[in-house]
């Protein structure tokens, strides 16, 4: 344990250093939120501000995540923990503050806990702290406000925790697609794989998946966009990083009714050409959709993330049993989608196949990880990045979307 970030600056006699260790040791046992909804999630900016005595503290978060707050005196500091997580805010991880915040630290404090330290410039009183949900130009931001107090009562609440979520918001889940009451258009959401630090793969002709993948994305959705039935929602539409659970969470707050993953291989074999449609399976249909759904699956290790805390999921036996259902939607959805594609696209043998994809565990979506094809073919890489290609695959996508849910009506 590293007990720099709870009392730096001090040289203290080796008795009392001891009793200090043990009493961090105790803080911990009291204080520290047990992470287990945690998700991989990334500090992306902070922002100090200063308004008629208050000091606010803002941190941009990637997700919404678990915290807990404490204050420590001598030095007076505030303390906040997170679950393990990224730091893209600035370079240091530590910087300036303004009014009531002397300065700020970001570490990792323990395997699964990290930390931000606010050094104060003297007593404050935490008035408020709480998690806004995503609006607007803004994502999730964790935010504190400060306020000058003495030292009697600073110390009175010391140490004890002023403020801690335990859980992630919870996202309700959806009835099964059978027996959805529809009001306004159907929402699919649209996941070009990759992004940001993660190029995915090469194709032969230079271009990067992260880009193939994205503009077919923007094509699809200009095309199924096109039927007032139907609302698209792109997990990310620029050239960003997202982790795998950001993406499921997106699609499970947008109360998708269909989730579909774009991606483009490549493999050795540069003969290789074709279409793949996979769905989510524990046991893989073959070798070769396991060691493609190992490859795609560690998207979040690129980026640095730790996928040791996805262990911790929480299973339950209804999110067991929405998942199974699920998959036989989301199965059905690819029956119609693989004979539309042979028709007008080049598809491999054994066109359809499961594997344990991340990205298609959203317990409530039908979900879809489509492999457009082979970026080391060199017809295939041509095919995705040309206007035809991105024309013809649209079609196939939304004839199998109307079909789809045609079918889903038809049954009510
Ligand atoms: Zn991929």
């Amino acid at each position: 344990m590293d007990c720099g970030l709870i009392f730096p600056r001090m040289e203290l006699p080796k008795g009392l250093a001891l009793l200090r260790t043990g009493l961090t040791g105790l803080i911990f046992f009291f204080f520290v939120t047990l992470s287990v909804f945690a998700r991989a999630a990334e500090v992306t900016g902070v922002r100090v501000g200063e308004n008629a005595g208050k000091t606010r503290f803002v941190l941009d978060i990637t997700g919404a995540v678990s915290y807990s707050v404490f204050t420590l005196p001598d030095p007076y500091r505030v303390v906040i923990d997170l679950p393990e997580m990224g730091w893209r805010a600035d370079e240091q991880g530590a910087g300036k503050g303004r009014g009531l915040i002397e300065r700020y630290r970001f570490g990792l404090f323990e395997p699964g806990t990290s930390r931000v330290v606010l050094d104060l410039s003297g007593p404050a009183d935490v008035q408020k702290v709480f998690l806004l949900e995503p609006q607007g130009p803004y994502g999730y931001r964790l935010v504190l406000d400060l306020n000058a107090a003495g030292r009697q009562s600073f110390l009175a609440s010391a140490r004890k925790p002023i403020a801690r979520s335990d859980t992630t918001p919870e996202i309700a889940i959806q009835p099964s697609p059978g027996d959805r009451a529809r009001t306004g258009p159907y929402v699919i959401v649209l996941d070009p794989g990759h992004g940001g630090v993660d190029p995915g793969t090469t194709s032969v002709i230079g271009v990067q998946e992260k880009k193939v993948v994205l503009d077919m994305a923007l094509e699809i959705k200009k095309a199924i966009e096109k039927n007032p039935r139907y609302r698209v929602v792109l997990t990310r539409d620029r050239d960003i990083f997202l982790p795998l659970r950001r993406r499921i969470e997106v699609t499970r707050r947008a109360k998708a009714d269909l989730f579909l993953s774009i991606h483009s291989d490549a493999i050795r074999n540069s003969r290789v050409r074709g279409a793949t449609v996979y769905t989510l399976s524990e046991n893989a249909s073959d070798t070769e959709a396991a060691a493609l759904a190992a490859k795609e699956n560690k998207a979040d290790l690129i980026a640095g993330i730790d996928l040791s805390q996805e262990t911790a999921e929480v299973t339950s036996i209804l999110i067991d049993l929405t998942q199974r259902e699920s998959m036989n939607y989301s199965a059905r959805f690819a029956n119609y989608l693989v004979p539309l594609l042979a028709n007008d696209w080049v598809v491999r043998t054994n066109s359809h196949r499961f594997a344990g994809f991340v990205v298609l565990k959203a317990p409530d979506v039908p979900s879809v990880l489509l492999e457009l094809g082979y970026l080391s073919n060199k017809q295939d890489a041509q095919l995705l990045v040309s206007q035809d290609g991105k024309r013809r695959l649209s079609e196939a996508l939304t004839l199998a979307i109307d079909r789809y849910f045609d079918a889903l009506e038809s049954e009510r």
